[in-house]
């Protein structure tokens, strides 16, 4: 954990996922008296979940190509990405007894492949440096605006009490799979208070394609292997699930912010799928010619000239079942099959938010600007990055700078 400069005070940190959590060791570590609330019965549920594809907790890839990864936000986060890096964050499970390993794709996960072990570790540690833990205790709102303290609570036990503190470190998360956790139901409360929230949507999500029903039929829950998708400039490659209600997997939540900025304007979006991507279109034209016999049907052509099943069922559903006949028209449209979407998944099943707490309501330490010592972190803020490690990254990071913040302005403040 990096070190902090000791001084003491209270924290209430409202929030038990990742970034809540890192918070609250920032300030415990400096000897503060931490509390942290969170409304289910366990904590960073949504860590859990994350946990069941392996716990992605980062990135190796150089810092200035990881922070490239935050778009436009970048900026917001960089000093907190930096003053906590990857490396910083390896280090810090490793001292939690999980040390991690590099996946082929540069992505960082523990050894174990899971959260459970590094959770257990953490709370701990937690623990051990005297934070206590409030499960089933759900923030309901302000109780005054006397700087933002007069937090009120609800539990099994009490119905409704108030609670205050030097400082108040949020993590309230975004609105994805609430039912593990974050709901979302924190943005009315901040608009109350007159922060701009911008609206919460979902992002590495996938998108909604209006199948017919033979697509949907034969194809539903099988992969397109190896494509390339792409929404205007933007690039994707991997395996593409068709769903009967339109496209998922990596490649897809890839172009998720993409495709929400084409909806946003044109309320449709086309996603390019290249069928063929390691062939150019010269090379495809040539295979088709080669391989075609006089009686081939063009499904047969296509078959044996590499395509799949589900991809000759793609380039049916894009041409309303008229396939072009000659090779040329066939390689044009494989290496670029319109495929119409009218929408993104809903967001309970998104795996990040995007939208939040306006970067303007906040200062360089993620401290409110209308609420002196109350600050926000993790996937509340408005910021989104693909998958990779990169949330996981953010948000731990934002921790360390919202715990840090708030041991700076106590010391300042006083
Ligand atoms: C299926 C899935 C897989 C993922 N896999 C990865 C991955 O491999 N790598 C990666 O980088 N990211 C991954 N993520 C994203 C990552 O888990 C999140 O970005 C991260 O958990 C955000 O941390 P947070 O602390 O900001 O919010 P959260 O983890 O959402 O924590 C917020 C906490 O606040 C609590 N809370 C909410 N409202 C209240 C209230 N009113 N009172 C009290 N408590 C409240 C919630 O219960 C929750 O515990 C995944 C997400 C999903 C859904």
């Amino acid at each position: 954990m990096p070190a902090a400069t000791h001084s003491t005070g209270t924290a209430t940190v409202v929030g038990g996922g990742p970034a809540g959590l890192m918070a609250a060791e920032t300030m415990a570590a400096a000897g503060f008296a931490v509390t942290v609330y969170e409304h289910k019965s366990s904590f960073a549920r949504k860590f859990i979940l994350a946990g069941r594809g392996g716990l992605n907790i980062t990135h190796s890839e150089p810092l200035d190509r990881l922070l490239a990864r935050y778009g436009p936000e970048r900026k917001f986060l960089e000093s907190a990405i930096r003053s906590f890096d990857s490396e910083q964050l390896r280090g810090w499970c490793k001292e939690l007894g999980e040390p991690t390993f590099v996946g082929t794709s540069g992505r960082v996960f523990p050894d174990s492949f899971k959260a459970t072990p590094l959770l257990r570790a953490w709370l701990q540690r937690l623990d051990a440096m005297g934070v206590d833990f409030r499960p089933l205790h759900r923030w309901l709102g302000w109780n005054s605006h006397v700087e933002g303290r007069g937090l009120l609570f609800s539990s099994p036990l009490e119905q409704q009490f108030e609670v205050s503190s030097d400082v108040t470190v949020f993590a309230l998360g975004g609105a994805s799979w609430p039912r593990v956790g974050s709901d979302g139901s924190w943005v009315d409360r901040f608009v109350d208070q007159g922060i701009t929230v911008n609206h919460l949507r979902p992002t590495n999500c996938g998108l909604v394609v209006s199948w017919t029903s033979v697509m949907v039929e034969k194809f539903a829950g099988v992969p397109l292997k190896n494509v390339v998708v792409s929404v205007g400039d933007e690039r994707s490659r991997g395996d593409v699930m068709v769903t009967a209600s339109g496209l998922e997997g990596g490649p897809i939540y890839a172009l998720s912010r993409a495709a929400r900025a084409e909806l946003d304007f044109n309320a449709r979006c086309i996603v390019g799928v290249d069928l063929q991507p390691d062939l150019t279109f010269s090379q495809l034209w040539e295979r088709l010619e080669q391989r075609r016999r006089p009686k081939d049907s063009l499904s047969t052509l296509l078959r044996r000239s590499g395509f799949d099943p589900v991809a000759v069922g793609l380039m049916r559903e894009a041409m309303s079942n008229e396939l072009p006949t000659s090779e040329m028209g066939l390689a044009s449209l494989a290496k670029l099959v319109p495929v119409l979407v009218t929408g993104l998944m809903p967001i309970d099943r998104a795996i990040s938010t995007a939208g939040g707490v306006a970067f303007d309501e906040v200062d360089q330490n993620f401290m409110l600007h209308k609420l002196p010592g109350v600050f926000v972190a993790g996937e509340m803020l408005d910021w989104e990055a693909p998958t990779g490690g990169y949330l996981l990254q953010a948000s731990l990071s934002i921790g360390v700078a919202a715990g840090r913040g708030a041991i700076e302005w106590l010391s300042t403040s006083r």
